[in-house]
């Protein structure tokens, strides 16, 4: 089965073309540039520029992979969760290739997308697994048991994102867009050690996450010192986020009994985290998947093996599809 999809929930404009066995192009573009000035993502801006961008990245994507159109066997598009307008345009754009090619389509889960990156890398990862799932706009715990397509959340967030703290913190420490590589390297010198932040909700049963509390901690930290060492201050902030991931991952895998562990989203190209949960699951003889850092952020790759799993369980959408900017499993 080869797949066409494209992805635009967010700033990232993505096409890949994958076949059952390996990725044959994955062209991604992304907006950072032109929302920087923002310091942070412009909605309508965003959908125009998927607009401009995706005839181009389409061209790529097939150019690149080697093959004619008509040797597409399925057309996959993310349908939500993201910005309406931008998910507008990805939809709007498969359909037309759907009815043009004649070809089913699907519309993917931009989360469960997410998850199946570990699958593009891994192709032996089978369930029951456990997937952390840390990204701009989520930070779910998914237990994938006997149907892949439909996760049980065992925890959430109850307000900001791991990836939305990042990139607020990054705001306060004047470190520039998108703050979770700026927060990283700013790290890189820095002392863990050096401030004592909160870890929210560590209560023994609760899986929940909570990151508002951390970020509003920094900014009182920095009102009291302005003068702190940004170092010391993000890589403080890096270790309280990476303990409270690393402590409810694995709290959650223990009460859920599984012994194999998935880290994905953008968050997930952390290379502190994703030292620290290797590390753990060794410790405890636990199978540990993340894939490669360019699978991790946002991409068209993911979507199409996502698809894949949801066309083998007959699960095609038509051409009433439809973006849903909040969707959920
Ligand atoms: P969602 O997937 O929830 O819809 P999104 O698609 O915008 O949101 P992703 O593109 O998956 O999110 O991830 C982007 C987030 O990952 C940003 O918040 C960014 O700061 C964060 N991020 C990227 N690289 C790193 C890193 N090295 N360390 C920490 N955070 C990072
Ligand atoms: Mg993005
Ligand atoms: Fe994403």
């Amino acid at each position: 089965m080869v797949v066409l999809a494209v992805e635009t929930s967010c700033d990232e404009t993505s096409v890949a073309v994958i076949d059952e066995e390996r990725i044959l192009s994955n062209v991604v573009s992304s907006q950072v540039k032109l929302h920087e000035p923002f310091g942070g993502v412009v909605p309508e801006v965003a959908a125009r520029q998927h607009l401009r961008n995706l005839p181009q990245i389409f061209q790529r994507a097939v150019e690149e992979a080697k093959l004619d159109l008509n040797e597409i066997d399925l057309v996959a598009v993310t349908h939500g969760p993201g910005l309406i307008g931008a998910l507008m345009v990805g939809v709007s754009f498969a359909k037309g290739l759907s009815l043009a090619l004649e070809k089913p389509i699907v519309g993917v889960n931009h989360l469960l997308g997410h998850v199946y990156a570990a699958k593009l890398s891994f192709p032996q990862l089978e369930p029951p697994f456990l997937a952390l799932l840390v990204s701009g706009g989520h930070t779910e715990l998914l237990l994938f048991t006997d149907d892949p397509t439909r996760p049980e959340l065992v925890g959430r967030t109850v307000d900001d994102a791991a990836g939305e703290a990042f990139d607020k913190v990054a705001r306060l420490l004047q470190l520039g867009y998108p703050g979770g590589p700026a927060i990283e390297r700013a790290a890189r010198s820095g002392d863990p050690h050096r401030y004592h932040l909160p870890r929210a909700m560590l209560e023994k049963d609760n899986l929940d996450f909570s990151f508002s509390g951390l970020k509003t901690a920094v900014l009182y930290l920095l009102k009291d010192e302005p003068n702190a060492n940004r170092s010391d201050v993000a890589a403080s902030f890096q270790e309280a986020v990476v303990d409270v991931l690393v402590w409810k991952t694995l709290r959650a895998a223990e009460l859920k009994k599984v012994k194999r562990l998935v880290l994905v989203g953008g968050v997930a190209a952390n290379l502190r985290l994703r030292e620290r949960l290797a590390e753990e699951c060794s410790k405890r003889n636990y199978e540990f998947y993340v894939p490669p850092v360019e699978l991790c952020v946002d991409n068209a790759a993911m979507i199409a093996r996502a698809a894949i799993e949801l066309a083998r369980r007959g699960k095609f959408s038509d051409l009433s599809l439809n973006a849903v900017p909040y969707l959920s499993f």
